[in-house]
């Protein structure tokens, strides 16, 4: 017997609507290109979402079109994130910082139709506007009086469209399973591959990282996402916020420490978000400047793994709570987040900052597993490594015109991490696969030497390495950024190791380094590391060879 309930398609519309009816004043705020902080209610957000939706129908946008953004996190890449998925076409975020031919690449592979972009990026489209072969318009996300002179054809104004049209516009009522947006993932080995989420796997990914054990993100929160809307659409936060009509405040391009802690100052942010570089700028400016984090209660950091020494310094100097995030892509992206279960309420000091390096626990609409090279499962004791698989709501089923193979023929999702997971269920990646250190048949994690480095008080950045040796295959290389003024020696450094890892972890050398490399989204660039080291010789490598 079937049961007698409304059938409402999860849309991603409908989010928008409930925070423009019942939170129709709470503000979106935006540092804007044009210099001035912007702000207006929900309710007029959804409005020009409206209009938006109008004039992209007028620009000859269909039902499943993809429509393409290069931009920053502000109020009018938000009107399309809704605007665009709203009206039933496809909003796909591209990362300005990707090397221009990767950004045609993903352009053409998507067969985007318009690109919407922010001003400062029209000379990176123009650079690869001859490589384009679907685009049909570009629309310059400013007013008149900002419009760039431009050589790129067919180029629009965002104000002038939206300003021409009114807001009588109904929502389509979609087919909840309908593409909502894309997303290309990094791509670290190969061509990016497209990422096609639906309206339901938004809404409900939306619904889920709002709850307590994860963002506990509520009407009464000033939100600030430090993680741009072109990676991984903010991590969903400018779904998850509007659903609970909480303030959203939008940083712009501006993501240093100093223009993060005048925003969450000026508009008392109690929650933000944003890769472990970003809360090391943060903690930097705090550091040389003095002040503080006073409205901020929690931070999610995620992307890279987060140094145990970066929770304790926002903890117990700022007095702000980390959640550790882990996710993909692939996962829209929030897999799992490190937060207490009953049972934790007496843990130490020391057994909580151990927990919290972990990446955390899934909730429920996300399952993993851990397998062996035969697929078999392995146990979950904290101890036993193998490659870590998903699934569920929101983790994609294929890629965009069925590329790659990622998938079980039972469904579930192989990440490309490396992780054990404890008895409670706490999921703690040790590497991606390809990055482990073989060592002597064993493996080493970069991960955990990494954030021992980074614990070092003149340790700024650090990067671990596996450098090819003759006797042991491969051996940990050290490679680091000193703070400002620092001249702490590799002695020093390799001698800060010392137990706090098996003798044989501990790395064979350090460089010094100005700044180290970073993908596109900020995650350190291993692969570039490991070219520019390839040939480096260690100095336990003389006479290895023959020793045996
Ligand atoms: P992306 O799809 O660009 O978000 O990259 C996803 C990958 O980032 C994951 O497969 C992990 O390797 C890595 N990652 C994400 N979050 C974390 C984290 N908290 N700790 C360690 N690695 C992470």
């Amino acid at each position: 017997m079937l049961g007698l309930m409304m059938r409402e398609p999860l849309l991603i519309s409908s989010i928008l609507d409930h925070a423009a009816r019942f939170h129709g004043a709470t503000e979106i705020v935006s540092r804007t290109l044009e210099g001035p902080i912007h702000r207006y209610g929900y309710a007029e957000a959804r409005s020009r979402a409206k209009r938006l939706a109008k004039a992209l129908a007028g620009l000859g946008v269909n039902t499943g079109d993809r429509v393409a953004t290069l931009a920053w996190n502000g109020y009018r890449h938000y009107e399309l994130y809704f605007g665009v998925s709203g009206m039933g076409a496809i909003c796909h975020a591209i990362n300005p910082r990707l090397f221009p031919g990767q950004i045609a690449y993903i352009a053409n592979h998507a067969e985007d139709s318009v690109i919407f972009v922010d001003a400062d990026f029209v000379p990176l489209l123009e650079s690869i506007a001859g490589e384009l072969t679907s685009v049909r318009a570009v629309v310059v996300m400013t007013d008149d009086a900002h419009m760039p002179e431009t050589s790129l054809p067919a180029v629009h104004c965002y104000e002038t469209l939206v300003s021409a049209e009114d807001d009588d516009y109904e929502w389509p009522l979609l087919d909840e399973e309908t593409a909502s947006s894309m997303c290309y993932s990094s791509g670290t080995t190969g061509n990016p591959k497209g990422v096609l989420y639906t309206h339901r796997s938004t809404v409900l990914h939306a619904l889920a990282t709002a709850a307590p054990d994860l963002m506990s993100l509520s009407a009464r929160d000033s939100v600030m996402p430090a993680v741009p809307m072109f990676h991984v659409n903010a991590w969903g936060l400018p779904y998850s916020a509007t659903l609970v009509g909480a303030k959203l405040v939008m940083p712009g391009r501006k993501l240093d420490g100093a223009s993060l802690c005048e925003l969450v100052d000026a508009e008392k942010i109690s929650l933000s978000a944003g890769v472990p570089t970003v809360w090391l700028g943060v903690l930097d400016h705090l550091e040389r400047n003095g002040g503080g984090l006073d409205s901020l209660q929690r931070c999610v950091i995620g992307g890279s793994a987060t140094p145990r020494a970066m929770s304790v310094a926002l903890e117990e100097k700022y007095g702000v709570q980390v959640l550790h995030a882990w996710g993909m892509t692939e996962m829209s992206p929030i897999g799992t987040v490190n937060t207490a279960k009953n049972g934790m309420e007496d843990e130490t000091r020391e057994a909580r900052y151990d927990r919290q390096v972990k990446q955390g626990r899934p909730c429920f609409g996300v399952d993993m597993k851990i397998v062996d090279d035969d697929n078999r499962d392995l146990e979950w004791d904290d101890a036993a490594f193998g490659e870590l698989k998903v699934r569920g709501h929101w983790v994609c089923s294929s890629y965009f015109k069925g590329e790659g193979d990622s998938h079980d023929a039972d469904g579930w999702f192989a990440t490309g991490d490396v992780s054990t997971i404890d008895a409670d269920g706490y999921m703690q990646v040790t590497d991606r696969s390809k990055d482990v250190i073989k060592s002597g048949g064993e493996w080493i994690s970069s991960i955990d030497l990494e954030n021992i480095a980074i614990g070092h008080p003149d340790i700024f950045e650090a990067a671990v390495i596996g450098i090819a040796h003759p006797k042991w295959d491969e051996r940990p290389l050290l490679v680091v950024v000193r703070n400002e003024g620092s001249s702490v020696s590799s002695a020093e450094l390799l001698g800060y190791f010392e137990g706090k890892v098996a003798k044989w972890w501990i790395p064979d050398d350090v460089v010094f380094v100005d700044d180290l490399p970073h993908t596109a989204t900020g995650k350190l660039l291993k692969m570039e590391l490991r070219e520019t080291f390839s040939g480096y010789e260690l100095p336990t490598t003389a006479g290895a060879g023959e020793s045996g």
